[in-house]
């Protein structure tokens, strides 16, 4: 069962008419479904209650990312995926994958050769089978699967601020909804997550927030305005712009639900026209933050707060180079390892530099991933998660060399390591992991202006020395 929008809209009316008589006589609870992400396909996945807990089928789950057959003997159920085997057996919480033990969160239960796992424990299962990571949001009823995650900022326009800008990572379809003083963008197709905080205030009397919130099996964006606001999408479905309704291109308005048009020819006026979304070149990943304070400087520096502030003078200095650059972790928030890979795979961008601090040894240390020895097959609907990496690991090299150069040149001691450090193995464009430290014994300057001018601007200097070779890599 996949999303199809032309079936679901023909459905809606008998739906409605059937959930009102339904409620009106059994007051039965609206059904539940598991929105699904993933590379091979996005779908949803009925909720069933057993135990109660929630469950979905395994085998439906897995349908769509692979070759999957089971059979069931008595109390027990074999599954395949591919060329893994999963043992399970009915009342039993845990299973046997490949031979080896995996919990469930729950009892298996087998209905008429049907077997049900508990969505609990979907994200430490399904990994077992598709050999990558699986990132379940529990509460909203969201599983992504692999590198999925479509990540978005808004901004309002700096020419006029009753503009504002949404840009994804990837093309999105949202329904919008206008009731009054608000707008409302509601993402079930699209693996839509949440930015570093989900309150999101801007420089604007008309727009002055917009929030993020999820649940059933969906994103939602609620902004707030007290003008009218219509929403029009670029030709590439990645920009959503909210403006008043006599400023909008007539040819780009878009009632909800339906897919983006294409933008008129060039208009007249080019300030008239949504900006195009910008391609970012770099991602700068602020490391650690939220409860993950990385390393104690000292007794009143964290390293978390010197990854931002590094990451925002390195994103600078990137800029003034002409390199589009976006910094992953501009607050305090704490991002998953995954989710920090996942989003710079889907940026589309050229370069990874991720951002560390340290209070011993001198000068910057460079990474490059080291990747697990063999490496591992691909499995199932993507890439190897462990190694996905290796395709751009001597084009990482050479940015790590080239950032050397420029640093030397600055006389900053500087030394290149190849580490096991996540996630530079689980990004598939060149990655580098920078790692400052003070050029003598004081911490302190760990925080100093100049000091991280100084190397943010070596550090930018060394990838636009480069640029060429990275585009032809990209
Ligand atoms: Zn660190």
């Amino acid at each position: 069962m996949r999303w199809s929008k032309d079936s679901r809209t023909k459905v809606i009316p008998l739906a409605i008419l059937t959930m009102v008589a339904t409620l009106a006589l059994f007051a039965a609870p609206q059904e539940k479904h598991l929105s699904v992400y993933s590379t091979a396909a996005n779908y949803p996945l009925p909720i069933v209650q057993r135990r109660g807990h929630d469950y979905v089928g395994l085998l439906e789950l897995l349908e769509p990312l692979g070759a999957v057959s089971a059979k069931s003997d008595g109390k027990r159920w074999r599954l395949h995926y591919n060329n893994i085997l999963g043992e399970f057996s009915e009342g039993q919480s845990h299973a046997r994958i490949q031979g080896h033990d995996a919990d469930l969160i729950g009892k298996f239960v087998l209905e008429n050769g049907r077997g049900l796992v508990p969505v609990a424990g979907l994200d430490s299962l399904l990994p077992r089978f598709l050999g990558g990571p699986a990132n379940l949001h529990q509460d909203s009823y969201r599983l992504f699967i692999g590198s999925v995650a479509t990540h978005f900022t808004a901004s309002v326009s700096p020419q006029d601020p009753s503009r504002l800008l949404f840009q994804f990572t990837a093309p999105v379809n949202p329904t919008v909804a206008t009731e009054h003083g608000k707008v409302r963008m509601i993402f079930t197709h699209e693996p839509v997550i949440a930015p570093a905080s989900p309150t999101l205030t801007f420089e604007s009397k008309t727009i002055p927030e917009a929030t993020y919130s999820e649940g059933n099996g969906a994103a939602e964006i609620i902004v707030n305005t007290t003008i009218p606001l219509i929403a029009s999408f670029s030709a590439d479905g990645k920009t959503i712009t909210l403006s008043p309704p006599k400023q909008a291109e007539p040819t780009a308005n878009v009632t909800p639900g339906a897919p983006p048009q294409r933008a008129s020819p060039p208009a007249t006026s080019a300030t008239n026209s949504p900006p195009a979304a910008r391609r970012i070149f770099a991602v700068v990943d602020a490391s650690h933050g939220g409860d993950d304070h990385g390393e104690a400087l000292s007794a009143t520096l964290a390293e978390k707060d010197v990854n931002v502030a590094f990451a925002r003078h390195l994103r600078q200095e990137l800029e003034i180079r002409g390199i589009a650059t976006i910094v992953l972790r501009d607050s305090d928030a704490n991002i998953s390892l995954d989710d920090r890979a996942a989003f710079t795979n889907n940026a589309r961008a050229a370069i990874y530099i991720a951002v560390h601090a340290a209070s011993s040894g001198h000068g910057v240390r460079l990474y490059t991933a080291m990747l697990p020895y063999g490496g591992e097959e691909d499995k199932g609907p993507f890439r190897s998660w462990p190694t996905a990496q290796q395709g751009s690991i001597v084009m990482s090299q050479e940015a790590a060399a080239s950032v050397a150069g420029e640093l030397k040149k600055q006389q900053v001691a500087v030394r290149m390591l190849t580490a096991p450090l996540r996630p530079l193995n689980n990004v598939e464009i060149a990655a580098i992991a920078v790692e400052i430290a003070p050029s003598d014994t004081d911490v302190s300057q760990l925080a100093s202006q100049d000091y991280q001018q100084q190397i943010s601007s070596a550090v930018a200097a060394g990838i636009a020395n480069i640029r060429a070779q990275l585009v032809a890599a990209q």
